[in-house]
């Protein structure tokens, strides 16, 4: 830290993103990237729009948002897009809490939460989640804060049912609740046209997971037109043009090809099905997934062990060391070649266990 760090951020513990080493090339099973390149219209799309380059793009992103609103069955102003759903993320811990307005969210959930309220100066509470990962509404009904909940949630890709998440937002009218659904195409049931319904209800987005567009950052809002009007606000007084030229064409090129991204889906969640029997065989416990990876442990070999092994392999895998999901690893689910990969070199580890 140097001498003129704000003080109103020494303390702040950023977050830390999957490694993404150069050494070797890896077999690369820890960020949750689609396993899938772009197609050549969003390519094309995107190589178009850098011609424009000396030209900002448009502040109000009308093209991929009128795309957006379609797909969605909402209106044009009832969608924002980012810089990665990150940045909105941000933007609503920002617009919906204070020191008198705290957030809270589940104690095992995307670890990008606290970070952002700890960066906004924001009080927030942990919600434990039960011991099987399983969320009780019941913890949820009232509470009269901000709620953050990632549904399926990351990393165990469990999945609320939506009448349990909407008994959840009538709960708590005076409050805002944020769904985040950065997984949902895989298996979730989208909350978005609850919208219209609900007017504390805000629903995050990604093109990073199903969409193949990670590096590309796009991420997205669904809500009522005040609570969007109020994260533009934010977007509008630190970067009114967060998104570039090349990732709203490429985005809105995507989105004409939805029949595609669909069939991905369902391959990711077929090759889901597939390595999830594979490692059972193995003896590993899972949770129920609906989205893009496992989050998986096994009796006799510890998550960080395991990680460390598979790394050696040549096959990286993600882990965290807290104390309630220290045993387990989060595994991206790619190709099937890629999953197959993985059983065999988990097989061999296992083995030479004995
Ligand atoms: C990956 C992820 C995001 C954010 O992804 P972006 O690349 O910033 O759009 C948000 N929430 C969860 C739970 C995620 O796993």
């Amino acid at each position: 830290m140097s001498r003129f760090f704000s003080k109103k951020y020494s303390g702040l513990t950023p977050y830390v993103p999957g490694e993404q080493p150069k050494d070797m090339r890896y077999i690369k099973l820890n960020t949750n990237e689609s396993p899938f390149p772009p197609s050549e219209a969003v390519v094309k799309a995107a190589e178009e729009a850098i011609r424009h380059g000396e030209l900002y793009s448009d502040p109000e992103c009308l093209a991929v948002r009128r795309a957006l609103a379609d797909r969605y069955g909402a209106d044009i102003d009832e969608v924002i897009v980012s810089n990665g759903s990150d940045e909105v993320l941000n933007f609503a811990f920002m617009a919906f809490c204070d020191e008198e307005h705290p957030a809270a969210f589940p104690d095992i959930t995307y670890g990008f939460y606290s970070v952002f309220a700890e960066a906004n100066r924001i009080p927030y509470r942990e919600i434990p989640l039960r011991e099987d990962f399983t969320l009780d509404p019941r913890d949820y009904a009232g509470t009269r804060e901000t709620l953050f909940i990632a549904n399926p949630n990351a990393p165990t890709g469990i999945a609320l049912p939506l009448p349990v998440l909407r008994s959840i937002v009538d709960s708590n009218p005076d409050r805002v609740v944020v769904v985040d659904e950065a997984y949902v195409d895989f298996g979730g049931e989208s909350a978005v046209p609850l919208i219209h319904e609900c007017p504390n209800l805000v629903v995050t987005g990604t093109f990073s997971k199903s969409r193949s567009l990670a590096g590309a950052r796009l991420g997205f809002a669904f809500g009522q037109r005040e609570l969007i009007r109020d994260l533009d606000t934010l977007r509008n007084s630190t970067n009114p043009y967060n998104v570039n030229r090349m990732t709203l064409a490429a985005g809105t090129a995507s989105l004409a090809e939805d029949e595609r991204n669909r069939e991905n889906c369902a391959v990711i969640a077929e090759n889901r099905e597939r390595a999830a029997g594979q490692l059972k065989e193995l003896g590993f416990r899972m949770t129920d997934s609906r989205a893009n990876f496992l989050f998986a442990s096994h009796p006799r070999i510890g998550g960080e062990e395991l990680y460390r092994s598979l790394k050696s392999r040549g096959i990286l895998v993600r882990h965290w060391k807290s104390e309630r999901i220290r045993d387990h690893v989060r595994i991206t689910v790619g190709t099937a070649e890629q999953m197959d990969a993985l059983a065999s070199a988990v097989r061999d580890i296992l083995e030479e266990l004995t």
